[in-house]
């Protein structure tokens, strides 16, 4: 009998939550793991949104079904957050709130790829968008960028691999796993031609308040007006207020689009939990200086970490300019052994950092890209500092 459908049985588990795993378990077997692989703030959420969390708990009216595409404040409220930071202006008819910025991923490819529809994917790559192009019946079209070019992507590169079933591009700046933030012209150059070959923009822009030094966050369809029909913006609270447990993100996009997500919701997952909901509307509209004040202490620790890690044997590193996550290249470190264990691959590289230093990070099989590791900076100091020294001395 057939037991997994095919659909799910070739989806591959995520290589991020696999290594976060593992280490979870060692240190729950009381090993002092340093973890340089979650996609997730330190910090814990704001003072203001938990206590508005609270407040919500205690009101009957959060204790029912709500309408599925989001609480109407909040989306009113997103999309006045839209417009500030990204340019781009609207109503909250243009937005449906989702369980985190992956729903919105999902439900944004769900609503614009048919079966056997081509989406170009510039590599290296966040590890849920393949499979979310998948489960929507399209085909990821990887587009490889390399160190050389910062990782990134331009439009006669995208050109090259467009074929009559090119639907749609996954565009996200500030990028994970490589920290790469295209500039204001960059952006506005793939826009022209997304908006002349007639294809969908899905921009992921979940890390646009988390850039660094002279890097400026560029929103595709802000920039670019004849975009805005044709992109769906992804974002959501995760990574900006420190709330990645609290599940609310959202897609900011086209009516039609937008009232086909929201039907898929109504028969899927209802609406995102009220209480968590209000507190994503605490966070956007209440006092943004927490965004800033943790911002500058990612930017400090960037530095640290990038330091060290120019610093290795056989490592080199550019400088991420935005998210909270350095991709330097290993190759160099690969080819040896390591108290008699070869390392021919970053997996390898990975596993063994794990086992003999007790250090966690993300090996670039997972993105699309192998030699290189993804490491996040969103660690205490203090940690940040002992990982990468217990690294350093591995690789020596
Ligand atoms: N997009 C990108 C690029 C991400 O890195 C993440 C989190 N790792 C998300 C979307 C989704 O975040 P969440 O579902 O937690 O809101």
């Amino acid at each position: 009998m057939k037991r997994v459908s095919r659909r799910l049985g070739a989806i591959k588990p995520s290589a991020t939550m696999a290594i976060t795993t593992k280490a979870k378990s060692m240190r729950a077997d009381g090993v002092d793991v340093i973890g340089f692989a979650a996609g997730e703030p330190d910090f814990p959420s704001p003072a203001h949104v938990v206590t508005a969390a609270v407040e919500a708990v205690q009101d009957v009216r959060n204790h029912k079904y709500s309408a599925a595409a989001g609480l109407p404040e909040l989306r009113e409220a997103v999309a006045a957050a839209t417009e500030e930071y990204s340019g781009v202006p609207g109503t909250g008819d243009n937005v449906v709130i989702t369980n985190g910025g992956k729903q919105a991923v999902f439900n944004a490819l769900a609503a614009v790829v048919d079966d056997g529809d081509e989406v170009l994917l510039p590599s290296p790559f966040w590890v849920t968008y393949p499979e979310a192009i998948a489960l929507a019946g399209g085909t990821p079209v990887e587009v490889e960028t390399s160190i050389e070019t910062g990782f990134k992507t331009t439009p006669d590169q995208l050109e090259a691999l467009r074929t009559p079933s090119t639907t749609a591009l996954v565009f996200t700046s500030p990028s994970n796993p490589t920290g790469a933030v295209y500039t204001r012209e960059e952006v506005e150059a793939i826009g022209r031609w997304a908006a002349e070959e007639d294809i969908w923009v899905i921009t992921d822009e979940i890390y646009d308040r988390l850039v660094y030094g002279d890097a400026r966050f560029a929103s595709l369809p802000g920039v670019v007006p004849e975009m805005r029909d044709r992109s769906i913006i992804v974002n959501g609270v995760a990574k900006t207020y420190a709330m990645t447990g609290w599940r609310v993100g959202w897609m900011v996009g086209p009516p039609d689009v937008i009232k086909a997500a929201g039907s898929l919701m109504s028969h899927s997952t209802s609406n995102v939990a009220n209480v968590t909901q209000r507190a994503a509307l605490a966070a956007i509209t209440g006092p943004q200086d927490v965004v800033e004040d943790r911002r500058r202490i990612f930017d400090r620790r960037r530095q640290s970490m990038v330091d060290y890690l120019r610093s290795m044997s056989g490592v080199t590193c550019l400088d991420p300019e935005g998210a909270f996550y350095a991709f330097p290249d290993m190759r160099g470190a690969l080819g040896r052994e390591y108290s008699g264990r070869p390392a021919e691959t970053t997996l390898d590289l990975a596993a063994i950092a794990l086992e003999q230093a007790h250090v966690a990070f993300v090996p670039g099989e997972a993105f699309g890209a192998p030699g290189f590791a993804r490491f996040s900076y969103a660690l205490a100091d203090a940690d940040l500092e002992e990982g990468m020294q217990r690294l350093g001395g591995l690789l020596a």
